[in-house]
């Protein structure tokens, strides 16, 4: 039977960001990275439109959330984590690859060159040089864990658990077969990402591999995806309209939280990188409302000076002519078609009411807020605490972020910590 020191079941960003760092801290150790589909770094090629937004400058625990974790408890473990593995320890590693970084405006880094693909051959070439084993269309199904003694009769007297791996071969005949068989190792890396994105490699297979473990999954919600509102008549004007605004989420007249930035109304209601944000805070069964702020930089007082000076030469339409004024036209005639007064005008401008009845599917999520309950890792290792040789990283686990880089920077961020394998020390 095979035997490997490490094995990381994932060749995502937080699977292959794992492997190199075991191997550049613990360089004798032979080290197996499994991954389920044909090739590694699947969301990464996608990522940023294909630019891959993989960092971002303004790093702190703020841009990250937790679904089952307290604010506090979420802040204490994301900050430890990223003190560690900082925007610049980040910098350095890639460059340490060859890969020089840009950094936009916002504060986004992207590779140089705007290219995913980039970042993938430095990450493989790297892999290679440093002779991890890479195992690909291999996927960890199961996983049994040996007791103390159980290992007397291996040959490796480090052997803590058997895997199970399925792969596809195809026979003699050109038949399609799964063939299971099983190999040892001492340490075990999940890094098996969420179910977002299905066209991309999503799956559960991660939560599984955590409930036979009996770790705690928090509820998963998608996130980072667009909003669905609810359509009046005249709703449809709205389709492809871009704006860029603000826009406040209200659950029992609560406000849970507030974004800033680009929106784009579909045909199913609102997406746009904003607008994707508040995904994460949306319940199933829950009402929410949207506000809408068009016009985030004018105060209500403003608008009303404006509006009092162009309505006295507009006679007819005069709602629609004045919005005009402030948004795109199709904008203006829907706002328009909900007003009745002056003073409404305004309102709508400032706070256009929208219900929202859901978001869509996990399968076009880019990430899925939720994963393996923060209490149950440790801080230091990223270990489970009730077993120091299962690491955990990445999307798996209950830590979700902003857009603009801060999903891909956790990926390496606690990839780097879990291959240091420092659950012992
Ligand atoms: C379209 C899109 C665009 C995005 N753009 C950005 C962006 O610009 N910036 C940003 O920061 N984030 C972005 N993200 C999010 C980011 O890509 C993810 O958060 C990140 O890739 C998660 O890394 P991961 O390693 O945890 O999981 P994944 O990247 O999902 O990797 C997990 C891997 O494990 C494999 N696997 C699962 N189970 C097993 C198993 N049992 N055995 C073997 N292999 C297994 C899967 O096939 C997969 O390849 C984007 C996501 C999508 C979908």
């Amino acid at each position: 039977m095979s035997y490997f020191d490490v094995v990381i079941a994932g060749g995502g960003a937080s699977g292959v960001m794992a492997a190199i760092s075991a191997k550049l801290h613990n360089p004798d150790k032979e080290v197996l990275l499994l991954e389920r589909q044909t090739n590694l770094l699947n969301k990464v090629r996608a990522s940023g439109n294909g630019r891959c937004n993989l960092s971002n400058q303004h790093l702190n625990a703020d841009c990250y959330f937790s679904i089952g974790s307290s604010d506090k408890q979420k802040n204490k473990f994301v900050q430890t984590a990223l003190n560690k593995v900082d925007y610049p320890k980040t910098k350095k590693i890639f460059e340490s690859l060859g890969l020089f970084l840009r950094v936009d405006p916002y504060g986004r880094v992207y590779p140089y060159a705007e290219q995913a693909e980039l970042v993938i051959d430095c990450l493989i070439d790297y892999l290679q040089k440093l002779n991890v084993e890479v195992w690909l269309q291999h996927e960890l199904t199961d996983l049994e864990e040996l007791f103390a003694g159980a290992n007397s009769y291996s040959l490796h007297p480090q052997v803590n658990f058997n895997l199970s791996i399925s792969s596809l071969s195809v026979s003699d005949k050109l038949r399609k077969e799964n063939i299971t068989k099983t190999i040892q190792c001492n340490q075990l890396i999940l890094a098996c990402g969420s179910s977002a994105a299905k066209n991309l490699g999503g799956v559960e297979n991660g939560y599984k591999l955590l409930k036979q473990l009996n770790v705690a999954i928090s509820e998963l919600r998608p996130a980072l995806v667009p909003l669905i509102l609810a359509k009046d008549k005249t709703f449809q004007v709205l389709s492809g309209q871009r704006f860029k605004g603000r826009a406040t989420l209200f659950a029992n007249r609560k406000n849970v939280f507030q974004v800033k930035g680009e929106f784009l109304f579909t045909k199913t209601g609102l997406s746009g990188i904003a607008a994707m944000e508040l995904a994460r805070f949306i319940k199933p069964k829950n009402k929410y409302l949207l506000q809408i702020d068009f016009v985030p930089d004018l105060t209500k007082e403003q608008l009303k000076e404006f509006a009092a000076n162009c309505s006295k030469s507009v006679k007819e339409k005069q709602f629609y002519h004045i919005a005009k004024g402030f948004v795109r036209k199709n904008i203006a005639k829907y706002i328009s078609s909900r007003t009745k007064t002056f003073q409404e005008l305004i309102k709508n401008l400032k706070e256009l009411p929208l219900e929202i009845t859901g978001t869509l599917p996990q399968e076009k999520a880019q990430i899925i807020a939720g994963g393996a309950v923060l209490d149950q890792i440790s801080l230091l290792s990223f270990a489970l605490k009730k077993n120091p040789n299962i690491y955990v990283c990445g999307e798996l686990l209950d830590v979700d972020g902003r857009t603009g880089g801060y999903n891909l920077q956790w990926a390496w961020t606690s990839g780097y910590i879990a291959g240091q394998l420092r659950s012992m020390f």
